[in-house]
């Protein structure tokens, strides 16, 4: 099946169930639900492929996909067909028992990638604060009984929303107000190989030491950012001589969202740790740390989680890959990724003076706005909301294209339009 038959309307209404009697209502929503996000003005009240609905009736071209979540749309009928079963069959049972689905999709993710074992939990910070617990695990009982581990993360990096993670998080934006934050991390500029060195003989005195380095291969948050190949293959040799774990946080760039089915075959190094979340179970709530070396340092009691790997979010993963996979959509993501990112420099260049930087690999790509400029991205991605398009910011001056992986050649066209004219209203 091609992607564009899979998009057909054929098994579901595509009209929002609307009642007119009763409009959404926004106050009673910012009375009830606390205030932790600065939200755009639309209510969504259904999705087919890659089309959205407001609570109104207006459409949508969804360029957003629940921040590179769903990967296979709205209401995709794979995904249709494994949650309805799924939901009759079993939904949860805790890991008491042996989890049938858990062991399969554990299976499917060693068969295709450089790990080993996977551990599973519900959510991208959760799969990071997995592997910082490994890498202190690892730190304490197999390097010599380092006690003070330091784990190096990047400037403008994003790791989610934890105590730990917020700490790994290289944005002190979003550390402000929750000191103090965990001991044990340094930062370092992305791609920037001497800093590394500088920083690991620098950390290095006494029973303190560098642990691991933890990076994305690709910052997503931090402005779409892609991974230095020669950077990455260097620091892979730094960290073999050093007896550091390389570990990369794959949540937002995993699951073919680059055109690569793993964010670091696109630099062509293999980390010892890698973490897994957002497109994994295509929107159904999921996280995933894989390991390559030194996996038994968890052992029974070392780390759980109540609802992880629970085998409703386990089926609808391991459908989320075998789709991806029989569907050939790694080539349809490379495929509308150069079509999108070819769109995204004619229109960068009509505007010489605003945009400075159209980048990404695959689905996952950034338009840059010049920082001289008054111009923010969230005007932009209002003005395209209006025009029927939703986009993501990715910082301030950045922003992100992250459809579906479903996506047609026809959609990423009406969706450049729209930007086009968009840009064109707030310019
Ligand atoms: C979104 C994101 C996270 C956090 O994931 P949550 O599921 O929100 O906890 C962590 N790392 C990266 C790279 C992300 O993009």
């Amino acid at each position: 099946m091609s992607p564009e038959t899979l998009l057909e309307p054929t098994l579901v209404d595509p009209t929002p169930n609307l009642n007119p009697n009763q409009p959404f209502d926004r106050d009673s929503f910012n009375s009830y639900v606390m205030n932790t996000y600065g939200r755009f003005p639309i209510a969504i009240a259904k999705g087919l492929g890659c089309l959205l609905w407001d609570t109104s009736g207006k459409q949508y071209l969804d360029f957003v996909a629940g921040i590179a979540t769903c990967t296979l749309g709205h209401a995709h009928p794979a995904l249709i067909e494994v949650v309805s079963q799924q939901i009759q069959k079993l939904h949860h049972v805790s890991n008491l028992y042996y989890i049938p689905e858990q062991g399969e999709l554990a299976k499917w993710i060693v068969d295709h990638s450089c790990a080993d074992k996977v551990f599973f939990c519900n959510s991208g910070a959760e799969a990071n604060e997995a592997a910082i617990k490994l890498v202190r695990k690892y730190a304490h009982t197999v390097l010599d009984f380092l006690e003070q581990p330091v784990i190096l993360t990047a400037h403008a990096s994003f790791h989610g929303r934890t105590l730990a993670t917020i700490t790994a998080t290289g944005q002190p934006k979003y550390q402000k107000d929750f000191e103090p934050l965990m001991p044990g991390f340094a930062y370092i500029p992305y791609n920037d190989i001497e800093a590394v060195e500088n920083a690991i003989a620098d950390l290095d005195e006494g029973n303190r030491r560098v642990a691991a380095i933890m990076l994305e291969p690709l910052q997503g948050e931090g402005g779409v950012r892609p991974g230095d190949i020669e950077y990455f293959q260097r620091l892979r040799q730094i960290c073999d001589e050093n007896n550091i774990l390389l570990v990369f946080d794959e949540v937002q760039v995993g699951v073919g969202r680059t055109g690569k089915l793993w964010g670091y075959e696109n630099l062509g190094v293999e980390p010892d740790i890698f973490t897994s979340a957002k497109g994994l179970a295509g929107g159904i709530p999921i996280g995933a740390m894989m390991c390559r070396k030194f996996c038994d340092v968890f052992e029974p009691g070392s780390h759980a989680s109540t609802f992880g790997g629970n085998p409703f979010a386990c089926a609808s993963a391991l459908t989320v890959l075998q789709t991806i996979e029989r569907d050939h959509l790694l080539e349809n993501v490379q495929q509308r990724g150069e079509q999108l990112r070819s769109r995204l420099r004619v229109i960068a260049s009509q505007y010489p003076h605003l945009f400075v930087d159209v980048r990404g690999w695959g689905l996952i790509n950034g338009m840059e706005i010049n920082s001289e400029s008054e111009l923010v991205s969230s005007t932009i991605v209002n003005a395209a909301l209006a025009e029927g398009l939703l986009i993501a910011p990715a910082g301030p001056k950045v922003l992100r294209f992250v459809p579906p992986l479903i996506v047609s050649e026809t959609e990423v066209d009406e969706a450049m339009d729209k930007l086009e004219a968009a840009i064109a209203k707030v310019v």
